[in-house]
C-alpha cells in the first residue's frame, strides 16, 4: 500500500486503503463544472533547458488544446464524469479547434463562449529532460471576467465546481456563492491564479474554497513561508472558522501532501516513466474533484489523484496521456502492497 508517514511533527499515517472498493461500475456519473482557462498550447521539447542567452535544439514540437480548466474537464470526461466547462475562447482558428476538441472528448461546451476581437489564450511550453521540468510562457488571451454572463444557479447545481478563475474580481464574487445558493456543491480551488498580483488577498480567498489544490511551490508563495511544514501549519491554523476543509499539495515525483483540519499525511507517487509533467497538476486536480464528488474519504481521494497525476506524465502535452477510469484503477490495484516508507522524504522540512 502506498502510504508513508511524513516527518513533520504531528504527521500521521492515513487510515488503511486496501479494503476500499476500487470499481465505480453501476454508480451514477458524477457531475462537475470546471470554470477556467481553455487555451492553445505550443510545446517545445529540449534535452537541456538553456541558460539565458544560449541557444538550444528543439527535439520535438506539438500544438494542441490545453488550459487548466479545459485540461481538468477532459481528464474528468475520460473518467466518465458528466462535465461542463465554463470558459471563453477568442475569435480565431485556435478557439475553434479548442471548442472542437472539447466536444470530441464529450465535454459539454454550452458555457464555452467566444470573445469577439480577442485572441484565444495561449501558452508556449518548454519541456526539458534536464532538468525534468516545464517552463510556461503565458500569452494571456480571452478569459472570463466579472460582468460576463454566467448561469450561476446552474453552475452550482453540480457535485463539485472547480474554480480556476484567473480574474480576481470574478473569483471573489464566485467564491462566496455556494454557501448561499447551493450548500451541497463543493468548491475546489486550484491555487495557480491566486498567486497573480491582482489577488493581493490570495491566501484569504483560498480559505473560502472547500478544498484547495496546488503545487508545493504555489502553497509556499501563497502562504508566504519557506518550508512545507510552515506552509502546512499556516493553512491548518486558519482552517477552523473558514470554509476550507482540505488542502492537497502536489509534489511531482515525491507524491502529495494532504492537510485537513486535524491531520496531515504524505503519500508517495506511483512510479511511472515520466516524459512531460505539464498538466500533471490538472490531472491531479481532476482526481481530487472526482473523489470529492464521490464523497470518498481523504486517503482514497489522494491515492486516486496521485495515480491520475502519474499517468498524465507519460506523453508530451497536458491531455495526451490522460487516463480512463480502468487505467487509474489498474495502476492503484497493481501497486497495491508496495512498502510504505518514502526514503526520499527530506527530513529538514
Ligand atoms: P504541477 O503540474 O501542478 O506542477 P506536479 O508536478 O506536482 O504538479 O504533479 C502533480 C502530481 O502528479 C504529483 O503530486 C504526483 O502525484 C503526480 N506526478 C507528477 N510527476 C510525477 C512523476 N514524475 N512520477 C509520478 N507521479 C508524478
Amino acid at each position: 500500500m502506498l502510504v508513508s508517514a511524513s516527518h513533520e511533527p504531528g504527521a500521521q499515517h492515513p487510515p488503511a486503503m486496501a479494503q476500499l472498493p476500487m470499481s465505480d461500475v453501476a454508480e451514477a456519473p458524477v457531475r462537475i463544472a470546471s470554470i477556467g482557462l481553455a487555451s492553445w498550447d505550443h510545446f517545445l521539447a529540449v534535452d537541456h533547458f538553456p541558460v539565458v542567452g544560449a541557444y538550444q535544439k528543439v527535439v520535438a514540437e506539438r500544438s494542441v488544446p490545453g488550459g487548466q480548466g479545459a485540461n481538468t474537464a477532459v481528464a474528468l470526461a475520460r473518467l466518465g464524469a458528466v462535465v461542463r466547462v465554463a470558459s471563453l475562447v477568442g475569435e480565431d482558428d485556435e478557439g475553434a479547434r479548442v471548442r472542437q476538441a472539447l466536444t470530441a472528448e464529450g465535454v459539454d461546451t454550452t458555457w464555452l463562449g467566444t470573445r469577439s476581437g480577442e485572441a484565444t489564450d495561449r501558452s508556449t511550453i518548454v519541456v526539458s529532460t534536464d532538468p525534468p521540468d516545464r517552463t510556461i510562457f503565458w500569452h494571456r488571451g480571452a478569459e472570463l471576467q466579472r460582468g460576463d454572463q454566467l448561469d450561476v444557479a446552474a453552475i452550482f447545481n453540480h457535485d463539485v465546481v472547480i474554480l480556476g478563475v484567473a480574474d480576481a474580481a470574478l473569483r471573489r464574487f464566485l467564491v462566496d456563492l455556494p454557501a448561499h445558493t447551493a450548500p451541497r456543491a463543493r468548491l475546489l480551488g486550484p491555487m495557480t491564479f491566486l498567486l497573480e498580483d491582482s489577488f493581493h488577498d490570495g491566501f484569504e480567498i483560498a480559505l473560502r474554497h472547500d478544498v484547495i489544490v496546488g503545487s508545493e511551490r504555489e502553497l509556499l508563495a501563497l502562504s508566504g513561508t519557506w518550508t512545507l511544514a510552515d506552509a502546512v501549519t499556516a493553512i491548518q491554523t486558519r482552517m477552523p472558522g473558514s470554509n476550507l476543509r482540505g488542502c492537497v499539495v502536489t509534489r511531482g515525483a515525491a507524491g502529495c501532501r494532504v492537510v485537513t483540519r486535524e491531520e496531515r499525511w504524505q503519500l508517495p507517487a506511483f512510479p511511472v516513466t515520466a516524459v512531460d509533467p505539464t498538466g500533471a497538476g490538472d490531472a491531479f486536480a481532476a482526481g481530487v474533484a472526482y473523489g470529492l464528488a464521490r464523497r470518498w474519504e481523504w486517503p482514497r481521494i489522494a491515492q486516486f489523484a496521485n495515480a491520475m497525476g502519474a499517468l498524465a506524465t507519460r506523453a508530451l502535452g497536458a491531455q495526451a496521456a490522460l487516463p480512463g477510469l480502468d487505467e487509474v484503477n489498474h495502476l492503484i490495484a497493481s501497486a497495491g502492497d508496495r512498502p510504505g516508507v518514502d526514503a526520499n522524504e527530506p527530513r529538514h522540512e
